[in-house]
């Protein structure tokens, strides 16, 4: 079952965002408030006013320049596509107002669920994970089941139940791939006590920093100099790397990090991604 997912392009596919086929939904159903990110204060439900009528964005080239920042960072996981066009059925919201607010509610617990996809189908490509293949894939299997389901069923689902499950899987997984280099554990621990997962790491020096092998899941990283990093076998899962300075770093074999993660952060050209990800525009 396991190889049926392994370099499954149809699988990766439907886990990342496909504009083409979404009604603008991550731009009508999410609130947003006037910030560095975004640049007035919207209602979840009501339309940005950028967005046009064939629901592409209006501003798209120039979003950072026009002070909407947090547009090029939000990662849908395939969740706006899934909706528009497999729990509705291509019935978009606009000729059919009836159903718009059920349909704001469904996508938010969609992005959740395929949040949870993106993770365990990475966690099954990973070869150090595979005494946990077998639950991984069973966990796969169900949270696919979920978003499959009516519009009330997804609104009724208990989310934080589900959620905490596949965490559990994948706190195991990282702690497989992980001990691979468990060594460093032991030499530095002094630095690992206070370098770890959900640390406050805000504006942290860590330039050249070894983190291989560290668990940085939910490190507060904004803004902290990762100049030459190391941070392969690193896992970042929701690790917030907004305004941190990841030039030079090397981040080839961490895992649980996505593209809006990256592109919340700065960098350049010889900053080293996984194969996965690609170098944001406004490093280049
Ligand atoms: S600015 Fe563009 S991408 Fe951002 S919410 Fe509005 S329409 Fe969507």
């Amino acid at each position: 079952m396991f190889n049926q997912l392994k370099n499954d392009d149809s699988i990766l596919k439907n886990l990342r965002a496909d504009c083409e086929n979404c009604f603008g939904l991550c731009c009508v159903a999410l609130p947003f408030a006037k910030s560095a990110d975004f640049a007035f204060d919207k209602d979840g439900g009501t339309p940005c006013s950028n967005l046009q009528s064939d629901y592409r964005c209006g501003i798209h080239e120039n979003l950072r320049a026009k002070g909407y920042r947090g547009c090029t960072v939000y990662e849908c996981f395939g969740a706006g596509q899934k909706v528009s066009q497999v729990t509705y059925d291509g019935n978009d919201w606009r000729d059919n107002p009836a159903s718009a607010k059920e349909m704001f509610d469904v996508f938010p617990i969609m992005q959740q669920l395929h949040e949870m996809l993106c993770y365990l189908n990475e966690a099954l490509n990973l070869e150090d994970a595979q005494p946990l293949h077998r639950e991984l894939q069973a966990a796969f299997e169900d949270t696919e089941y979920l978003t499959k389901q009516s519009p009330q069923s997804i609104m009724d689902l208990n989310v934080p139940a589900h959620r905490t499950i596949v965490n559990d899987l994948l706190l195991r997984t990282s702690e497989l791939v992980r001990a691979k280099v468990s060594f460093k554990k032991k030499k530095n621990q002094k630095k690992q006590n206070k370098i770890g997962r959900g640390s406050d790491l805000i504006c942290a020096k860590l330039r050249g920093a070894d983190l291989r092998g560290v668990n940085l899941r939910g490190a507060l990283l904004i803004a902290s100099d990762l100049r030459e990093a190391d941070m392969r076998v690193t896992d970042l899962i929701g690790a917030d790397f907004r305004d941190a300075d990841l030039s030079g770093a090397d981040l080839t074999g961490c895992f649980f990090i996505t593209q809006a993660q990256i592109n919340s952060a700065k960098g350049d050209m010889k900053t080293k991604l996984p194969l996965s990800l690609s170098i944001p525009a406004h490093w280049r």
